[in-house]
């Protein structure tokens, strides 16, 4: 069945509780395991049912947010699905009340009991107030940000337009749309310092009423993460502290090399090239061809994987007129589809969302007969499949990129080794916030400058006094609104080179590897999974100096300054 023709109807959500409430009735009781094991097995039919109804809504809506009824369905699901939310309380509270977990560990594996644990932890009614604040303040700052109006060379941009501008190969242009973006950022200095100062503190009341000494733990505690705590990730960030800056450091002046600028300010770090960063070769059409070629000879199960997409038109990747912006992969669980939307512009980004995109999708095909809880890994470990995908797929980037694939190849690299200490910066922030939630917006900039200068000492802002005094961060989405989650795009990064390494010596074999670790999509937690998939933990010391290592040595070996 294609994805228009997918069936919507809208939910008789009072039906829906009152089959919850009566499967609720058989779990964590004195049932039988076998009518445990049942009940359980209904209410994962039952929020898949509603799980594919708010996706096909979703989705929908997304491609043509102009559409009257889909918009006024997204407004039932956003209106009523927060209160659903202690219907999963209730079933998290009456599995692990079972008198037959351990029969039901066997059965669903011991995860989703400390899934359940966790989610209790980070929950109580008493917070709905503080979580709806919390919610209100991060679409404030969104909203903020999204209304941007960039006055630039007579014409005015929002802030992802202005990006082209930061990368143009005219320095002027790079150095006038840098400034700009700091002017209406400055202009907003106080609104943005308001927002987050209000979001540190309404975090630190939640935390302190669920029982926590300060956001961090809680901050873990709501992504999920089950195997690992702050000082594994203290000890993570050290070593990209002591193996990349001086890496990136170097990097950065071969690019300044490149690119032809003896005292490189920020702005002049976005371009790669004097040529001009790699573009893909041909339209939509032809790319989606290209894709199918190279999953078709990838294996038979990416073949397989990538024809479903296809010929189910699961693919939406086109720009148009009423399309939110953005892109994402989700999954349809009553139809075992997974679903890639993006807004192609003609950038490697495009062949990003070929590869990347399609990492998650392949992902969750594989592991779409699991339970509804083990489709998806956590987020770290998600990610490794959708960056471990841009790699396997480098024997086919020349398809894509042509006389830009040495270019393409090289930034690849070079780029996802360059941000990895930003992105622990990124964490090194917030944990310094968190742990100190007295601290005063200033105080903050402050706090976030030194940092920036440990982690990125070539980072010169030259007359920007506004990113001079520590406010680079307002940009970065993910601090107001997913506190603690940043860093897992280095783990995953991380995990993803060793791909890299690993296909250079077999591609089959690395690619036999990666297949079984879609398999078990989240099934295991993370550091269990990389233990499954024969990969290194980012955790323990030594590993980052030795994934680095033979990356290093490839980029030593181009001559970049002929790119
Ligand atoms: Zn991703």
């Amino acid at each position: 069945m294609k994805f228009n023709e997918f069936k919507y109807e809208h939910p008789d959500l009072d039906n829906y509780k009152m089959s919850v409430e009566k499967v609720l009735k058989s779990i964590g009781t004195d049932k039988s395991f076998d009518e445990e094991l049942a009940a359980i097995n209904k209410m994962f039919a039952l929020t898949d049912e509603l799980d594919t109804l708010y996706n096909l809504v979703s989705v929908r809506y997304s491609i043509d947010t102009r559409d009257a009824f889909y918009e006024k369905e997204m407004a039932f699901f956003d209106e009523n699905l927060p209160a659903l939310g202690e219907y999963d309380n209730l079933f998290n509270q009456r599995l692990l009340n079972s008198k037959n977990r351990t029969q039901l560990e066997q059965k669903l594996g011991s995860l989703i009991f400390k899934q359940a644990e966790l989610s209790l932890k980070t929950f109580s009614p008493e917070i709905i107030p503080d979580l709806q604040e919390e919610n209100k303040l991060s679409t404030e700052y969104s909203k903020l940000l999204a209304s941007a109006r960039i006055e630039f060379q007579g014409k005015t941009y929002n802030l992802s337009q202005i990006g082209p501008f930061k990368q143009d190969t005219n320095r002027e242009v790079r150095k006038a749309a840098a400034l700009a973006t700091s002017n209406w950022m400055e202009e907003n200095e106080l609104e943005i310092d308001r927002i987050y100062d209000s979001l540190v503190q309404v975090r630190t009341k939640i935390a302190h009423k669920l029982g926590y000494e300060n956001f961090v733990q809680l901050g873990y505690d709501r992504l999920g993460r089950t195997d690992y705590d702050h000082k594994n990730v203290k000890n993570y960030r050290d070593q990209i502290y002591s193996s990349l800056v001086p890496l990136v450091t170097e990097l950065t002046s071969r690019k300044a090399k490149r690119i032809q600028i003896e005292e490189p300010k920020a702005y002049d770090l976005a371009l790669s090239f004097l040529s001009g960063n790699p573009t893909p070769k041909g339209d939509m059409n032809e790319l989606i061809q290209k894709a199918k070629e190279m999953y078709e000879e990838m294996s038979p199960e990416t073949g397989e994987f990538w024809n479903f997409m296809v010929d189910n038109g699961l693919l939406d990747l086109d720009a148009k007129e009423g399309k939110m912006g953005g892109g994402y992969c989700t999954f349809i669980p009553e139809y075992s589809s997974p679903f890639i939307f993006s807004n192609f512009n003609g950038t490697a980004g495009d062949v990003d969302v070929l590869t990347h995109e399609a990492g998650h999708a392949f992902q969750v095909y594989s592991s779409k007969d699991n339970i509804p809880s083990y489709r998806w890994p956590t987020l770290e470990a998600a990610e490794i499949h959708s960056m471990s995908m841009e790699f396997l797929a480098w024997p086919w980037m020349n398809s894509f990129f042509q006389e830009d694939t040495d270019k393409y190849k090289f930034s690849h690299l070079a780029g996802a080794l360059t941000f990895l200490p930003y992105g622990v910066a990124v964490d090194e922030f917030q944990h310094g916030v968190y742990e100190n939630p007295e601290l005063t917006p200033d105080d903050r900039k402050t706090l976030w400058r030194k940092i920036e200068k440990k982690y990125l000492p070539f980072k010169d802002y030259g007359e920007d006094s506004f990113l001079e005094k520590g406010t680079f961060w307002f940009r970065q989405s993910h601090i107001f609104s997913s506190p603690f989650y940043y860093i897992d795009y280095t783990l995953a990064q991380v995990v993803a080179f060793q791909y890299w390494i690993k296909s250079k010596e077999s591609h089959k074999a690395a690619l036999e590897e990666y297949k079984h670790l879609c398999s078990l999509g989240g099934s295991q937690s993370f550091v269990s999974l990389l233990n499954s998939a024969k990969l290194d933990n980012p955790f323990e010391n030594g590993v980052v100096e030795k994934t680095i290592q033979p990356i290093k040595e490839y980029l030593a070996s181009i001559n970049d300054i002929e790119l």
